[in-house]
């Protein structure tokens, strides 16, 4: 069998997979690419400088030793650096075992020259004339890593802020770019990794503000005739955190300030966090200058949550509430609401309202009218004929029982609710159903529909014949 890249790494891989943790594996390995293998060197691709630096730092050892295994004692690792940006090359860097030199791939700085004038600065956060300039973080402590739910759709972006919040301006993570869709938890962490670092590092300025804010405060600065204290009060900052940065787009004046604070800040170590709601490539109106210094760190991207970290998410706000919640309402809302965590926890807060002020106890049916509150029509249509089926089997009869003409009142009432859940889950006309179960008018059907609703109301076996039925046919 001929040697190649690829089947040390695969070699390497089957046994760094048995030393660590499946969900570590799945993040850390199975992204690299091995790439090149001459003599005892092996070069593996990562995604970027954040990963390099992770597996230097958290997994050194075990390459070390998956690579010994295979190729001996001399087995040197090149890391082949994928840089995010298109216009720079990729640049190979060796490390050789055991110690690691991870200067090379340091972002290189450019010197950015900034008359320093030492004027009194003006602090846009306290009312002007106040001596003393104190910083306000304006940090929200609700928002920490501790609440923050992992899940593989967040877990780089969460690593990376955790590792920032470790060593700011310390990381080749800078700035920490996070970017994601609406309600996916960027605010939530930008804030987290602030408050993380004023946990640790109490003395450090730590500043979180919105881009509209930063633009704001941006424009009267111009008009007051004090852009440059605008700018120093900036540069004095240890750990900016702007929020929302696709806010930027179109506006020059602020983009240019911005470039200027963001020199100053990385050129002396000093951490920026930015969040957007794109990732830089496909931000719009952001000069090229800028938009390549956003590349410059990390851009982690917040991915939509799967279902378990939904239903990590719901429990997690639910025992933060203190509220208790059956298990089966907390997957249906996680089956049905699949795009936001801000929606996740709005269904909640509305099941909890509706709960106490209603006095209603918590049930599927509950859950559902919330939850068709939240998603409009996004729910695919199911057939009368699944429906038919799905009702006759719950009630251990078969199709053609339940559509029979028999009066028996199990069979009756199977028959109504099929109905009444065509008429429910279908957008097809009284008349079409009552043809499609067992030829009955549509006077008929509207009567089935009163009637389902009549007993859900004051017949608890019958309300759970709904909700049970409600669970197998809408998940
Ligand atoms: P974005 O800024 O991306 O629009 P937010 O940070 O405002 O989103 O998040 C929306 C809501 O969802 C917040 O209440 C936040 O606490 C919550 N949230 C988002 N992601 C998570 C998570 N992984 N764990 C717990 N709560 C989360
Ligand atoms: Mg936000």
């Amino acid at each position: 069998m001929t040697v190649t890249a690829d089947s040390v790494w695969r070699e390497c891989l089957s046994f760094i997979k048995d030393n660590i943790k499946p969900q570590a594996y799945k993040t850390w390995f199975e992204p690299i690419k091995a790439v090149k293998l001459s003599g005892e060197v092996l070069t593996i691709q990562v995604p970027s400088k954040f990963f390099y630096e992770w597996l230097e730092e958290h997994y050194i050892k075990l390459l070390r030793v998956a690579l010994v295994r295979q190729l001996g004692n001399e087995a040197k690792l090149i890391y082949d650096v994928k840089m995010e940006n298109n216009y720079s090359s990729t640049r190979p860097q060796i490390v050789k075992f055991p110690s690691s030199n991870r200067d090379p791939l340091k972002p290189q700085k450019v010197a950015v020259s900034m008359e320093s004038d030492k004027r009194e600065l003006r602090n846009p956060f306290i009312i002007p004339g106040l001596q003393k300039v104190k910083i306000e973080s304006q940090l929200n402590p609700n928002y920490n890593f501790v609440n923050f739910v992992e899940g593989d759709s967040n877990r780089l972006a969460r690593s990376a802020g955790m590792a920032v919040a470790k060593k700011p301006g310390g990381t080749s993570f800078n700035p920490l770019l996070i970017y994601g869709g609406v309600g996916l938890g960027k605010t939530h962490l930008a804030h987290a990794i602030g408050v993380d670092i004023k946990d640790k590092y109490p003395d450090k300025t730590v500043l979180y503000i919105s881009s509209e804010k930063f633009t704001q405060q941006f424009i009267d600065s111009v008009k007051s005739n004090t852009r440059n204290d605008f700018i120093h009060f900036y540069q004095m900052i240890d750990v900016l955190i702007i929020d929302d940065v696709q806010f930027f787009s179109g506006k020059k004046g602020t983009q240019d300030v911005f470039f200027h604070i963001f020199n100053h800040l990385h050129q002396n170590g000093k951490q920026v966090i930015l969040t957007s709601d794109k990732a830089p490539v496909d931000m719009q109106e952001i000069e090229q200058r800028l938009l390549s210094r956003f590349k410059w760190g990390l851009s982690a991207e917040l991915q939509s949550p799967d279902y378990e970290t939904r239903i990590s998410i719901l429990e997690n706000k639910l025992f933060r509430d203190g509220v208790e919640m059956p298990s089966e309402i907390i997957e249906y809302i996680a089956k049905n609401i699949k795009t936001n965590v801000r929606e996740l926890e709005g269904v909640i807060i509305s099941m909890i309202a509706q709960a106490s002020f209603n006095r209603k106890e918590f049930s599927i049916e509950l859950a559902r009218q919330i939850v068709d509150k939240f998603v409009k029509n996004t729910k695919k249509e199911v057939s009368i004929d699944y429906i038919q089926k799905e009702v006759s089997k719950y009630f251990d009869m078969d199709v053609a029982t339940l559509q029979s003409k028999t009066r028996k009142r199990h069979i009756v009432q199977a028959r109504q609710l099929a109905m009444y859940f065509a008429k429910r889950l279908t957008k097809t006309s009284l008349a079409s159903i009552g043809n499609q179960i067992g030829q009955r008018d549509h006077a008929t059907v509207l009567h089935a529909c009163k009637t389902v609703d009549n007993l859900t109301e004051t017949d608890k076996q019958f309300r759970k014949y709904v909700e049970d039925l409600t669970k197998k046919l809408t998940f």
